[in-house]
C-alpha cells in the first residue's frame, strides 16, 4: 500500500485520462493521492478531483503563479472548510523561476502559514533556490505550530534538519531515483523514517524507469523502492511508514 502525498493530477494530461488513470493506481497498489492546489482559479478541478473517496485535496497559491486572484489568509481560510481539504498550499518560495518579486513572494508564503496555522491544517512547501528565507520565514511565523512538509525535497541535510527540527515531514520525488542525485541520495538515507513521505509531482518528474515520460501515481512505488534501496530495508518498510505518516500528518480519514 502506497500513498502518493504530492500530485496534479487536475492537470489537464493526467484529468483527460479518466478512469484509467485511477486503474493503474490500484493496480500498483497505490491506495490514495493528495491532489494539491496551485492557484484559485484551478480549484474547482482539484475539487473535483477529490470528489472520489481516495483523493484528498489541498488550498494555496504556488509562489509561480504570478496572476489571478491573491491568496489573502481569509480566503484561504474560507475555502480551506472543504471537508476534503486537508492542507494548506502548495506555498513557499522560488527564486529560481522568479527572482524578480522576492518580497511579494514572502508576503504571500506568510499568509499560508498564518492561514495553516488558523484552520490548525498541515503546511505543503516549495522551495528552490529559497531555503534560507523559507526556513527563516518558517521560524518568524511560527510554521512549527502547524506543521506540513517539506514537499520534492532537494535540499541539503543541514536544510532537512532545520525542518525537521520544526516538526516538518521531509518528501521525496522521483528526483530520489535520478542517477545523479547523489547528494539527495544521502538525505534519504538519514531522514527518520516517521518523517518520511513519497510523492511524484505529477505530471512532472517521473522516476527511473520513465524519467523523461508522463508521470502519474501509479508511479511513485518507484521512489519507495529507491529510498528502500539506499536504506537496506524492505520496500514494505519504507510503503507502510510513509503511509501511516501520511494519515499522521494530514489527520486525513480513511
Ligand atoms: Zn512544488
Ligand atoms: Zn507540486
Amino acid at each position: 500500500m502506497y500513498i502518493d502525498s504530492h500530485c496534479h493530477i487536475d492537470f489537464p494530461d493526467l484529468s483527460a485520462q479518466g478512469d484509467a488513470l485511477f486503474e493503474r493506481m490500484a493496480a500498483a497498489g497505490v491506495t490514495h493521492a493528495l491532489c494539491v492546489g496551485v492557484n484559485f482559479e484551478n480549484l474547482p478541478r482539484v475539487l473535483s478531483m477529490a470528489e472520489r473517496a481516495n483523493v484528498f485535496a489541498s488550498v494555496g497559491v504556488h509562489p509561480e503563479h504570478t496572476e489571478g486572484e491573491e491568496a489573502t489568509v481569509e480566503r484561504l481560510l474560507e475555502l480551506a472548510i472543504h471537508p476534503k481539504v486537508v492542507a494548506i498550499g502548495e506555498t513557499g518560495l522560488d527564486y529560481y523561476w522568479h527572482k524578480d518579486r522576492p518580497e511579494w513572494q514572502r508576503e504571500r508564503f506568510r499568509n499560508h502559514i498564518r492561514a495553516a496555522r488558523a484552520s490548525d491544517k498541515p503546511l505543503i512547501i516549495h522551495t528552490r533556490d529559497a531555503a534560507e528565507d523559507t526556513i527563516r520565514l518558517m521560524r518568524e511565523e511560527g510554521a512549527d505550530q502547524c506543521g506540513g512538509v517539506m514537499h520534492c525535497f532537494t535540499e541539503t541535510q543541514d536544510v532537512a534538519d532545520a525542518a525537521l527540527e520544526l516538526g516538518f515531514y521531509i518528501s521525496f520525488s522521483g528526483i530520489v531515483t535520478f542517477k545523479n542525485a547523489v547528494a539527495l541520495k544521502e538525505v534519504a538515507k538519514r531522514v527518520p523514517l516517521e518523517r518520511l513521505l513519497i510523492e511524484t509531482d505529477s505530471p512532472y518528474l517521473a522516476p527511473v524507469p520513465y524519467r523523461g515520460k508522463t508521470n502519474e501515481p501509479s508511479y511513485v512505488p518507484h521512489v519507495a523502492a529507491e529510498i528502500a534501496r539506499l536504506r537496506d530495508l524492505p520496500v514494505e518498510v519504507v510503503a507502510q511508514a510513509s503511509t501511516d505518516n501520511f494519515f499522521r500528518l494530514f489527520r486525513a480519514a480513511h
